[in-house]
């Protein structure tokens, strides 16, 4: 229902759960962030009010400079923590909106490669898909590309890997999906509110863009997979 994702100079977790706080108006049941710290995923997930996310970070606190957030509002399996947001495969953790549609067909082929769903979610078979074409490849960015091709539905999602705290990578089909551009920080949200007190430059992905985004800057790229530029606005939005 909602996403963030931030490449920044501090503490991912506050930011984050702020963010989510700006977007809890679209409404969710459940709420979860991941980050990437020492070159290691890990995530909180909490069902219910935003707070009893925020309580489980006092608990057991998630440290990383870059990380992913989501507030969900469940389409496919019930609303408890293993199916909230986000998702973990193997090296790769992701935050999604939306629906994808073949997402029984997809998860029937990744058991045949031994990559078997947890969850009774659409959105889990996104984040085994490209742990499959990372083990393929090696690379984050052309397993992510693999992924997306091979998706119906729609959806704006977030990736966030292992071993990579200076890569967001992003896609919007369907559900919006924002750039945030800030001073050697970057981020990316589903609507503008989710960004603007971080940043008031933004940068709206269009129908079918990927985006590929480090601290210096994104690579956007268009349905056909040709690299595109997109607008940064100076948005004001009061808070
Ligand atoms: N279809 C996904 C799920 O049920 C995402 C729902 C959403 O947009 O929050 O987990």
């Amino acid at each position: 229902c909602g996403i963030i994702g931030v490449l920044g100079d501090h503490e991912a977790a506050p930011i984050l759960v702020e963010a989510l706080k700006r977007l809890e108006y679209r409404g969710y049941d459940s709420a979860g962030i991941a980050t990437v710290n020492g070159g290691k995923l890990d995530r909180r997930r909490a069902v219910g009010k935003l707070v009893n996310l925020s309580d489980l970070l006092v608990h057991e606190p998630l440290p990383g400079k870059a990380g992913i957030g989501h507030t969900r509002w469940a389409t496919h399996g019930a609303p408890n923590v293993g199916n909230a947001h986000p998702h973990k495969a193997g090296p790769v953790a992701v935050v999604h909106n939306g629906i994808i549609e073949n997402f029984r067909e997809l998860r029937d082929e990744l058991a045949t490669h031994g990559l078997k769903a947890e969850t009774e979610t659409d959105t889990e078979v996104v984040a085994l898909l490209a742990q499959h074409y990372l083990s393929e490849t090696g690379n984050p960015k052309a397993a992510a590309q693999a992924t997306l091709a091979r998706l119906e539905g729609a959806f704006a999602l977030c990736f966030l890997f292992d071993d990579q705290e200076d890569l967001l990578i992003c896609a919007r089909k369907g559900s919006p999906l924002a750039i945030g551009y800030g001073k050697g920080e970057m981020f990316v949200g589903s609507d503008a509110i989710a960004l603007a007190p971080l940043t008031n430059r933004i940068a709206y992905l269009e129908e079918g863009d990927h985006a590929v985004i480090t601290r210096a800057g994104a690579q956007v790229f268009d349905a056909e997979g040709n690299q595109t530029n997109r607008d940064i606005k100076v948005i004001e939005i009061g808070n």
